[in-house]
């Protein structure tokens, strides 16, 4: 069995959803189908869950939200004229963000602004089961809750509970018609909706194909395949990467390749299912498969990812090495400002710290400040803003030596400094730190030296 999730590019509009039908009825196999809420249909348009955030957002805030409401409808009518379908359908759609918006609980806002993200994909799935049927197709939509996808009860950025496995393994296994799996969110064990963190349908494919043992989990967007570097920065990169195996995947991700959420690797990679990243407007292209392993030529890059918006924090004490719980004393700082941090390298007498710079106001900066010089007393302390990380991702350079010179003398060529360096521990990731105005030039050079030179 498959378990196949279309993005919002693939459920956009009825000329999209056709194309969902004409693929998951090629295959017999495709069984399973996630999807996510209607997304852009070109560069202009907003996403559903964006509107849904915006609609919420004015309820809160007791601003007037039919304009919003209105628009949200409307993207599912569009799919409702394009297949003839039932006024009725809409009619539904309408009294349920109409219900959400009701049963709000005004002292629970990020609850209510779950409940109403998820409206995006539970309508979605119903739609795409009428149009199933509407075909002639069995298809049924399935309710997370009916199914047991239990969640953690932080909203927004929810996990998946471990008894979930089981509980989706029995009520999904042994249908005879296709099963319209709402993409994104789950329940709470007090029956509230949570939603994964965005982008977080891919999440709940993956955790699907684990539960039912899929033969492959097929995620459908709107590429050919993964690319080794962000076509926007380098427009003239063509050719799609084959075969990538789980790590590459989740740190290539995890650094901002934005085709696949990097949350979602885990539950296949615990099941070993191979992930297909394939396209809904190119079904014939293979894509790129996800597998555990696969042989790596020496000096192989599979790609070249980078992200924006980090912090570093700098710290330098003569003598670190010797203080007994220097590093524990200073993440416990971070820590109690609600921070996480990514990356901490470090030398003798120095060590850096990068966080999301999201939430770290300048009164947050203060406290962390004169807390670390209070307790720590550095000798120097430096915070920088708006880093970006480039990660250079490759099972083969574990066995290359050369390549952290090969990459610093791209960047020298091109006059970019590098404000920290980090060979990861897993040893397939090189990452550098640079100004976030330095970031395109960046990754250019290395993309020219290890695809290119
Ligand atoms: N619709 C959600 C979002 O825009 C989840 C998803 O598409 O995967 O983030």
């Amino acid at each position: 069995m498959k378990v196949c999730k279309f993005g919002g590019s693939s459920v956009a509009d009825d000329i999209q959803i056709q194309k969902i039908f004409d693929i998951v009825s090629s295959d017999p196999d495709r069984k399973i189908v996630v999807v996510s809420a209607p997304g852009k249909r070109d560069k202009t348009d907003t996403k559903v869950t964006d509107l849904l955030i915006e609609c919420a957002g004015r309820c809160l805030t007791d601003r007037d939200h039919t304009e919003v409401l209105d628009a949200i409808v409307e993207r599912y009518a569009v799919i409702q004229r394009g297949f003839g379908l039932d006024d009725e359908v809409i009619a539904e759609i309408r009294a349920d963000l109409e219900g959400r918006i009701a049963n709000r609980d005004p002292s629970n806002a990020a609850g209510f602004m779950d409940a109403m993200k998820a409206a995006g994909e539970d309508n979605s799935a119903r739609i795409v089961a009428a149009v199933f049927r509407k075909k002639g197709v069995a298809a049924e939509y399935v309710n997370p809750k009916a199914a047991g996808l239990l969640m953690s009860d932080d909203f927004g950025n929810a996990q998946v509970l471990p008894e979930s496995y089981s509980l989706l393994e029995q009520s999904l296994s042994n249908r005879n018609y296709i099963q319209i799996f709402p993409g994104f969110f789950g329940y709470t064990r007090s029956g509230a909706v949570a939603t994964f963190p965005r982008g977080g349908s891919d999440i709940t494919g993956s955790i699907l194909a684990a539960a039912v043992k899929a033969s492959v989990y097929e995620n459908f967007t709107d590429v050919d395949a993964v690319y080794p570097v962000d076509p926007r920065l380098v427009p003239e990169v063509s050719v799609g990467i084959p075969e990538m195996t789980y790590r590459e995947m989740r740190e290539l991700s995890y650094a901002g390749f934005g085709v696949f959420q990097d949350e979602a690797i885990i539950p296949a990679v615990r099941a070993a299912i191979p992930i297909n990243i394939r396209n809904t407007n190119r079904p014939e292209a293979p894509g790129t498969m996800v597998v555990h392993h696969r042989r790596a030529r020496q000096g192989s890059v599979v790609g070249i990812a980078s992200s924006t918006g980090f912090c570093t924090l700098y710290i330098d004490k003569y003598m670190m090495n010797r203080e007994v719980g220097f590093g524990r004393k200073l993440l416990q700082i971070l820590e109690e400002e609600g921070i996480s941090y990514e990356h901490m390298p470090s030398g003798i007498d120095n060590v850096s710290v990068v966080f999301r710079e999201e939430g770290f106001t300048p009164e947050v900066e203060g406290r962390v400040r004169d807390h670390i010089m209070r307790d720590l007393q550095p000798d120097n302390l430096q915070i920088e803003r708006g880093t970006a990380l480039i990660m250079i991702v490759g099972e083969g350079l574990y066995y290359t030596p050369g390549m952290a010179a090969h990459a610093t003398l791209a960047l020298f060529r091109e006059g970019i400094s590098i404000d920290m360096m980090n060979q990861g521990s897993s040893e397939i990731s090189m990452m550098f730190g640079v100004q976030s105005s330095q970031r395109e030039k960046a990754v250019k050079a290395l993309y020219h030296a290890f695809f290119k030179d």
